[in-house]
Protein backbone atom coordinates (compact mmCIF):
# COMPACT_ATOMS: atom_id res chain seq x y z
CA UNK A 1 0.00 0.00 0.00
CA UNK A 2 1.49 2.94 -0.68
CA UNK A 3 0.92 6.24 1.32
CA UNK A 4 -0.24 9.19 -0.64
CA UNK A 5 1.61 12.67 -0.73
CA UNK A 6 1.09 16.14 -1.81
CA UNK A 7 4.02 18.16 -2.58
CA UNK A 8 3.85 22.05 -3.15
CA UNK A 9 6.00 23.19 -5.63
CA UNK A 10 5.22 27.11 -4.40
CA UNK A 11 8.60 28.00 -7.21
CA UNK A 12 9.97 31.71 -7.58
CA UNK A 13 7.04 32.95 -5.22
CA UNK A 14 6.90 34.58 -2.01
CA UNK A 15 9.41 36.77 -0.03
CA UNK A 16 10.30 35.40 3.77
CA UNK A 17 7.27 37.46 5.39
CA UNK A 18 4.60 36.10 2.37
CA UNK A 19 6.38 32.64 2.89
CA UNK A 20 5.59 33.28 7.08
CA UNK A 21 1.90 33.89 6.55
CA UNK A 22 1.01 30.78 4.20
CA UNK A 23 2.58 28.85 6.34
CA UNK A 24 0.72 29.85 9.45
CA UNK A 25 -2.46 29.27 7.30
CA UNK A 26 -1.57 26.31 6.43
CA UNK A 27 -0.18 24.53 9.58
CA UNK A 28 -3.27 23.24 11.23
CA UNK A 29 -5.45 22.13 8.15
CA UNK A 30 -2.14 19.93 6.75
CA UNK A 31 -1.36 19.02 10.51
CA UNK A 32 -4.88 17.52 10.33
CA UNK A 33 -4.67 14.98 7.43
CA UNK A 34 -2.18 12.00 8.64
CA UNK A 35 -3.07 9.66 5.83
CA UNK A 36 -1.13 11.93 3.82
CA UNK A 37 2.43 13.05 3.47
CA UNK A 38 2.64 16.87 3.32
CA UNK A 39 5.60 18.31 1.74
CA UNK A 40 5.88 22.22 1.28
CA UNK A 41 8.64 23.67 -1.29
CA UNK A 42 9.12 27.26 -0.64
CA UNK A 43 12.12 29.13 -2.48
CA UNK A 44 15.68 28.98 -0.71
CA UNK A 45 15.42 32.27 1.15
CA UNK A 46 12.43 30.68 2.88
CA UNK A 47 13.08 27.35 3.53
CA UNK A 48 15.43 28.39 7.43
CA UNK A 49 12.24 30.33 8.83
CA UNK A 50 9.75 27.63 7.20
CA UNK A 51 11.87 24.83 8.88
CA UNK A 52 11.68 26.64 12.28
CA UNK A 53 7.33 27.01 11.57
CA UNK A 54 6.70 23.44 11.11
CA UNK A 55 9.54 21.85 13.14
CA UNK A 56 7.61 19.71 15.72
CA UNK A 57 4.87 18.82 13.16
CA UNK A 58 4.56 16.37 10.48
CA UNK A 59 5.02 18.98 7.63
CA UNK A 60 8.33 17.99 5.99
CA UNK A 61 10.23 20.83 3.47
CA UNK A 62 11.49 20.03 0.12
CA UNK A 63 13.93 22.18 -2.42
CA UNK A 64 13.06 22.82 -5.39
CA UNK A 65 16.38 22.30 -7.50
CA UNK A 66 20.10 21.36 -5.89
CA UNK A 67 23.89 20.86 -7.32
CA UNK A 68 25.39 17.66 -7.12
CA UNK A 69 28.56 18.04 -5.41
CA UNK A 70 28.70 19.05 -2.14
CA UNK A 71 31.11 22.23 -2.01
CA UNK A 72 33.23 23.78 -4.09
CA UNK A 73 33.34 26.73 -6.77
CA UNK A 74 29.96 26.80 -7.54
CA UNK A 75 28.79 30.26 -6.98
CA UNK A 76 24.75 30.66 -6.66
CA UNK A 77 24.05 26.97 -6.30
CA UNK A 78 23.03 24.93 -2.76
CA UNK A 79 24.75 21.42 -2.08
CA UNK A 80 22.85 18.21 -0.76
CA UNK A 81 24.36 18.74 2.43
CA UNK A 82 23.20 22.10 3.14
CA UNK A 83 19.88 21.41 1.40
CA UNK A 84 19.74 18.50 4.09
CA UNK A 85 20.13 20.80 7.05
CA UNK A 86 16.13 21.51 6.21
CA UNK A 87 14.44 19.21 3.86
CA UNK A 88 13.62 15.97 3.62
CA UNK A 89 13.14 16.11 -0.02
CA UNK A 90 14.35 17.68 -3.81
CA UNK A 91 12.62 18.24 -6.85
CA UNK A 92 14.45 16.98 -9.12
CA UNK A 93 14.23 17.53 -13.00
CA UNK A 94 11.72 19.82 -12.94
CA UNK A 95 10.79 20.46 -16.75
CA UNK A 96 11.14 24.45 -15.95
CA UNK A 97 14.60 23.72 -14.72
CA UNK A 98 14.82 21.37 -17.98
CA UNK A 99 13.85 24.55 -20.26
CA UNK A 100 15.11 27.63 -19.03
CA UNK A 101 17.93 26.40 -16.75
CA UNK A 102 19.64 23.38 -19.35
CA UNK A 103 18.75 20.85 -17.52
CA UNK A 104 19.53 17.37 -19.05
CA UNK A 105 18.94 13.72 -18.64
CA UNK A 106 22.67 13.66 -17.55
CA UNK A 107 22.37 16.79 -14.84
CA UNK A 108 19.30 15.00 -13.39
CA UNK A 109 21.36 11.43 -13.15
CA UNK A 110 24.34 13.40 -11.32
CA UNK A 111 21.44 15.10 -8.89
CA UNK A 112 19.50 11.86 -8.12
CA UNK A 113 23.09 10.19 -7.37
CA UNK A 114 23.73 13.27 -5.25
CA UNK A 115 20.65 13.07 -3.36
CA UNK A 116 20.55 9.40 -2.72
CA UNK A 117 24.05 9.63 -1.42
CA UNK A 118 22.80 12.66 1.43
CA UNK A 119 19.97 10.79 2.26
CA UNK A 120 17.53 13.50 0.64
CA UNK A 121 14.13 11.91 -0.95
CA UNK A 122 14.22 12.97 -5.12
CA UNK A 123 11.02 13.68 -6.43
CA UNK A 124 11.55 13.52 -9.94
CA UNK A 125 10.18 15.03 -12.80
CA UNK A 126 9.18 13.52 -16.08
CA UNK A 127 7.11 14.59 -19.01
CA UNK A 128 6.39 14.98 -22.20
CA UNK A 129 5.94 18.71 -24.81
CA UNK A 130 2.51 19.14 -26.66
CA UNK A 131 4.77 19.00 -29.74
CA UNK A 132 5.58 15.03 -28.42
CA UNK A 133 2.34 14.32 -27.35
CA UNK A 134 1.32 15.40 -30.49
CA UNK A 135 3.38 13.29 -32.74
CA UNK A 136 2.92 10.23 -30.05
CA UNK A 137 6.33 10.25 -28.61
CA UNK A 138 5.02 10.13 -24.91
CA UNK A 139 6.31 7.09 -24.04
CA UNK A 140 9.89 7.30 -25.85
CA UNK A 141 10.53 10.37 -23.92
CA UNK A 142 9.57 8.80 -20.70
CA UNK A 143 11.13 6.06 -21.29
CA UNK A 144 14.51 8.26 -22.64
CA UNK A 145 14.24 10.70 -19.26
CA UNK A 146 13.76 7.53 -16.89
CA UNK A 147 16.58 5.25 -18.19
CA UNK A 148 18.37 8.99 -18.29
CA UNK A 149 18.13 9.58 -14.44
CA UNK A 150 18.78 6.24 -13.20
CA UNK A 151 21.78 5.56 -15.18
CA UNK A 152 24.22 3.60 -13.31
CA UNK A 153 22.17 3.08 -10.65
CA UNK A 154 21.89 -0.36 -9.86
CA UNK A 155 19.29 -0.69 -6.88
CA UNK A 156 17.11 2.02 -4.88
CA UNK A 157 14.99 1.80 -2.07
CA UNK A 158 11.55 2.63 -3.44
CA UNK A 159 10.38 4.39 -0.60
CA UNK A 160 13.49 6.82 -0.63
CA UNK A 161 12.65 7.84 -3.94
CA UNK A 162 9.08 9.62 -5.53
CA UNK A 163 8.29 9.95 -9.32
CA UNK A 164 6.18 12.89 -10.39
CA UNK A 165 5.05 12.47 -14.04
CA UNK A 166 4.17 16.10 -15.26
CA UNK A 167 3.37 16.93 -18.88
CA UNK A 168 4.96 19.94 -19.59
CA UNK A 169 2.13 20.86 -21.65
CA UNK A 170 0.01 20.77 -18.61
CA UNK A 171 2.33 22.52 -16.15
CA UNK A 172 1.05 26.06 -15.12
CA UNK A 173 -1.62 26.64 -18.16
CA UNK A 174 -4.57 25.82 -16.60
CA UNK A 175 -5.05 22.91 -19.19
CA UNK A 176 -4.72 19.57 -16.77
CA UNK A 177 -4.70 16.12 -18.19
CA UNK A 178 -7.20 14.11 -18.09
CA UNK A 179 -6.97 11.59 -15.31
CA UNK A 180 -7.38 8.42 -16.85
CA UNK A 181 -5.12 9.70 -19.41
CA UNK A 182 -2.48 10.25 -16.82
CA UNK A 183 -2.97 7.41 -14.75
CA UNK A 184 -2.83 5.03 -18.14
CA UNK A 185 1.04 7.25 -18.34
CA UNK A 186 1.99 6.42 -15.18
CA UNK A 187 0.73 3.01 -15.39
CA UNK A 188 1.99 1.52 -18.54
CA UNK A 189 4.95 4.05 -18.92
CA UNK A 190 6.52 5.48 -15.62
CA UNK A 191 5.81 1.79 -13.80
CA UNK A 192 6.62 -0.27 -16.89
CA UNK A 193 9.69 1.35 -17.31
CA UNK A 194 10.71 1.18 -13.59
CA UNK A 195 10.16 -2.41 -13.91
CA UNK A 196 12.36 -2.38 -16.16
CA UNK A 197 15.09 -1.01 -14.68
CA UNK A 198 14.42 -2.30 -10.87
CA UNK A 199 11.96 -5.41 -11.69
CA UNK A 200 8.01 -5.42 -11.05
CA UNK A 201 8.42 -5.01 -6.98
CA UNK A 202 9.67 -1.45 -7.10
CA UNK A 203 7.60 -0.70 -9.96
CA UNK A 204 4.67 -1.34 -7.70
CA UNK A 205 6.06 0.36 -4.44
CA UNK A 206 7.70 3.50 -5.59
CA UNK A 207 4.92 6.65 -4.88
CA UNK A 208 4.10 8.57 -8.12
CA UNK A 209 2.78 11.61 -8.45
CA UNK A 210 0.45 13.47 -11.43
CA UNK A 211 1.86 17.21 -11.69
CA UNK A 212 -0.02 19.72 -14.05
CA UNK A 213 -2.79 22.64 -13.30
CA UNK A 214 -3.89 20.12 -10.31
CA UNK A 215 -6.64 22.43 -8.11
CA UNK A 216 -9.24 21.83 -5.31
CA UNK A 217 -11.74 20.86 -8.15
CA UNK A 218 -10.01 18.27 -9.87
CA UNK A 219 -7.41 16.36 -7.31
CA UNK A 220 -9.99 14.25 -6.43
CA UNK A 221 -10.50 12.85 -9.95
CA UNK A 222 -6.60 12.31 -10.03
CA UNK A 223 -5.81 10.67 -6.60
CA UNK A 224 -8.43 8.43 -7.00
CA UNK A 225 -7.26 6.54 -9.62
CA UNK A 226 -5.20 3.46 -9.08
CA UNK A 227 -1.90 4.64 -10.12
CA UNK A 228 -1.75 7.91 -9.11
CA UNK A 229 -0.87 8.35 -5.21
CA UNK A 230 -0.67 12.49 -4.91
CA UNK A 231 0.05 15.09 -6.39
CA UNK A 232 3.27 17.80 -7.19
CA UNK A 233 0.94 20.90 -7.18
CA UNK A 234 2.28 24.34 -8.20
CA UNK A 235 0.36 27.30 -8.61
CA UNK A 236 -2.53 26.19 -6.39
CA UNK A 237 0.16 25.23 -3.32
CA UNK A 238 -0.01 29.31 -3.14
CA UNK A 239 -3.84 28.97 -1.93
CA UNK A 240 -4.09 28.15 1.23
CA UNK A 241 -8.00 26.67 0.77
CA UNK A 242 -7.19 25.21 -2.35
CA UNK A 243 -3.62 23.80 -0.84
CA UNK A 244 -5.64 22.03 1.63
CA UNK A 245 -8.35 20.87 -0.62
CA UNK A 246 -6.26 18.85 -2.66
CA UNK A 247 -4.54 17.29 0.31
CA UNK A 248 -8.09 16.24 1.63
CA UNK A 249 -8.57 14.81 -1.98
CA UNK A 250 -5.98 12.66 -1.30
CA UNK A 251 -7.65 10.85 1.81
C1 LIG B 1 4.62 22.26 -10.91
O1 LIG B 1 5.16 23.31 -10.64
O2 LIG B 1 5.23 21.20 -10.79
C2 LIG B 1 3.23 22.27 -11.41
C3 LIG B 1 2.66 21.13 -11.65
O3 LIG B 1 2.65 23.51 -11.57
P1 LIG B 1 1.08 23.78 -11.71
O4 LIG B 1 0.37 23.00 -10.65
O5 LIG B 1 0.95 25.27 -11.53
O6 LIG B 1 0.68 23.34 -13.08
Amino acid sequence: MRKPLVAGNWKMNKNVQEATLLVADLIPGLESVKTVDRVLCPPFTSLMVVAGMVAGTEIALGAQNMHWENSGAFTGEASPSMIKEFCHYVIIGHSERRTYFCESDETVNKKIKGAILHDLIPIICVGETLEEREKDRTGEIISRQMKGAFQGIESIDPAKLVIAYEPVWAIGTGKASSPQDANNVIGNMVRENMKILFGEEIAQLVRVLYGGSVNGQNAGDFFKQSEIDGGLVGGASLKPSDFLQIVEAAT
